[in-house]
């Protein structure tokens, strides 16, 4: 095991410093976390304005794989951690050779593949969603031809339909999936993907989903945030409230177990997240996971004694991993870039004035300046001494931003 990066000293003759792929809001308060417990900071992303290279001590404007900025990266930092899961693997691969990375190479490429994501999770024993990967249009032909044609579709026992179509990669905030209602409608679909390798995935009812953080560092060590209870519209996380009793307990226990089981079968170092859902018969069926931070931990910044970016910069240095604690109930809301138009399309400032006026409520913007549709812009958490109070707020906040209530 390395030896721990302890922050104000010298390492190799200069301050020691925490790296970061990719430098989107995630690289941003990953940046704030480490800098403010001492660290320098060095974040590689092309993009100038990058929220986290706008803050970061360093920024290295450069292709993730391009080899003078991975040769940089690697010069500046001590060890090096990812904020969004495309990051090339091979990148990654370059630099575990050098230097100590958080997640490595193997746990991230997993995560990057919802077919491989999918085989981890049932090998740990996790229940999913019933499915089939489709690389070839022969496959795509059996599978139009019925349930008989299709080995993996017998595995399954289950009919497919009404399902989702999912590209195995490079899909977020609902980008890259099409929601299908019969087998007639699978190979427009598909073309409609561009025919890359997809997850065919069966619809399933809802009643709610979830996410759990972990935390895990190099010995082993694990340590977990309680479960998130998370509202997506229109495919992108809308609210996450968490509080005692937001789930029931044995689903909050089930999903945590789960969690954990999936970090230590990856051997995995650093924060993952993973996102279940929950049944209407209470079963629980793992979704997906993030192999970093996630949006749905943004409220351990105000509600836990450590956040999910605490724990990523403690995984990344070798430092100890003691369990957060929620202190306070919290929601939080994310402020999605149609906040930023009227109903004529105008521009506008959202009144950030009115909601800083209501109590316990916590504003954060990533820096970006061009706001789109979709585009996560920022977010407000609310804490309050009890979920009541805090979901008072949580209204009032979505009535001024003229967010459709909850
Ligand atoms: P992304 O990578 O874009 O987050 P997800 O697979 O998590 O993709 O899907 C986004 C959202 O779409 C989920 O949070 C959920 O609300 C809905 N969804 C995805 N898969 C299913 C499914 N099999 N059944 C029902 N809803 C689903
Ligand atoms: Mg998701």
């Amino acid at each position: 095991m390395n030896k721990p990066i302890l922050p104000g000293t010298l390492v190799n003759g200069q301050p020691a410093t925490l790296g970061v792929m990719g430098g989107g809001q995630l690289g941003r308060m990953f940046v704030h976390a480490a800098q403010r417990m001492g660290y320098f900071t060095v974040v590689l992303d092309p993009d100038p304005a990058s929220p986290a290279g706008l803050v970061s001590h360093h920024h290295i404007q450069t292709p993730y794989l391009d080899e003078q900025g991975l040769a940089q990266l690697m010069q500046r930092s001590a060890a090096i951690t990812t904020e969004f899961e495309n990051v090339p693997a091979p990148a990654l691969v370059t630099l575990g050779a050098h230097r100590p990375v958080a997640p490595g190479a193997d746990a991230v490429a997993v995560a990057q593949d919802r077919a491989a994501e999918k085989a981890h999770f049932r090998a740990c024993g996790v229940p999913v969603a019933p499915y089939v990967v489709i690389e070839t249009p022969e496959q795509l032909a059996a599978l139009i031809e019925g349930p008989g044609a299709v080995p993996e579709v017998s595995r399954v026992g289950a009919d497919l339909f009404p399902g989702i179509l999912k590209t195995a990669r490079l899909g977020y905030d609902g980008k890259g999936q099409i929601r299908i209602q019969n087998r007639a409608d699978l190979a427009a679909a598909w073309d409609g993907l561009k025919n890359v390798p997809c997850v065919l995935e069966k619809m399933l009812p809802l009643a709610a989903e979830c996410s759990v953080i972990v935390a895990r560092g190099a010995d082993g060590a694990v340590v977990h945030f309680p479960v998130q209870r998370n509202v997506h519209r229109d495919g992108i996380l809308a609210l996450t409230e968490v509080f005692e009793g937001n789930l029931p307990l044995p689903i909050a226990k089930r999903s945590i177990d789960a969690a954990i089981s999936i970090a230590n079968g990856l051997d995995y170092v650093g924060v993952l997240c993973v996102e279940f859902f929950v049944l209407a018969d209470g079963s629980l069926v793992v979704n997906e996971m993030a192999p970093r931070p996630h949006n749905s931990g943004h409220y351990t910044m105000e509600a836990c004694d450590q956040s999910q970016f605490d724990l990523q910069v403690r995984t990344l240095a070798g430092l100890p991993l003691t369990p957060p604690r929620q202190h306070s109930p919290a929601i939080l809301l994310n402020l999605l870039g149609e906040l930023w138009f009227d109903a004529a399309g105008g521009a506008v400032t959202p009144p950030w004035a009115e909601l800083l006026a209501l109590p316990g409520t916590h504003l954060h913007l990533y820096g970006k300046l061009d706001a789109r549709r979709g585009r996560k812009m920022g977010h407000l958490t609310m804490t309050g001494a009890d979920i009541a109070a805090v979901r008072a707020t949580a209204a009032r906040a979505a009535a001024l931003l003229g967010i459709a209530p909850f």
